[in-house]
């Protein structure tokens, strides 16, 4: 049985997406149409994570995730309109997990939905993460190609960690912006470049291997090597 989510979002027709997409990769969805129905659910059901509209009639998101956050620290995600800066301060702010923009790609939020659940189950001993031969231990932040160890600056570490966490998921350098660098850098997708540089060079030139792939017009992966 996958994880719970409880998904807020008064779009009827866009919920019933987003419920369609999570059950098929095996969730198990709960809907609530309305904030003061969405926080019922949260305060008396076990949810995994909640996938939270900030524009809802009524009792709105922001207001939502603050009376669940009095309760619970169940990850939330927010799904805010674009442009809404303030909505992802608030978000933030007030304890949400993350946030993503609509309208987002299916993948983009399912990626966003395994790192909440994965950031919950990690601490306090983190697995180690992989692609071939290269190791990233998130808890002693050591990462080694086989037996050499590599030496990464702490933003480094991050987007490498971000794209291993992300795995055959193609990550938007604005993904990469908003998780590593935080909302503040929003548009400033040439930092996400220069990193990817500085990565490649130490990783995939130093190691004569293809590690992070680039995805034109998309943003970067990382795949197993075969
Ligand atoms: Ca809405």
């Amino acid at each position: 049985m996958g994880a719970r989510i409880l998904v807020i979002e008064d779009e009827v027709k866009f919920a019933r997406f987003v419920e369609m997409e999570l059950t098929y990769e095996g969730y198990s969805v709960t809907k609530a149409f309305e904030g003061r129905t969405g926080l019922e659910l949260a305060e008396k059901e076990h949810f995994d994570l909640i996938l939270l509209d900030v524009m809802l009639p009524g009792l709105n998101g922001i207001e939502v995730l603050r009376r669940i956050r009095r309760v619970s620290s169940v990850p939330i995600i927010m799904l805010t309109a674009r442009d809404s800066v303030m909505d992802k301060v608030s978000g933030l702010d007030l304890g949400a997990d993350d946030y993503i923009t609509k309208p987002f790609a299916i993948e983009e939020l399912l990626a966003r939905i395994r790192a909440a659940l994965r950031k919950q189950t990690r601490s306090p001993q983190s697995p180690v993460l992989s692609a071939g031969l290269l190791r990233l231990d998130p808890h002693s932040r050591q990462v080694r190609y086989g037996d050499t160890p590599i030496e990464l600056t702490k933003r480094e570490f991050d987007v490498l960690q971000y794209l291993l966490e992300n795995k055959g998921i193609v990550v938007t350098r604005e993904a990469l912006l908003e998780n590593v660098w935080g909302f503040d850098f929003a548009g400033e997708t040439n930092a996400v470049d220069v990193y990817i540089r500085f990565l490649r060079s130490k990783i995939d030139e130093a190691f004569g291997i293809k590690l992070i792939s680039t995805v034109r017009g998309v943003g970067y992966v990382i795949r197993d090597e075969r």
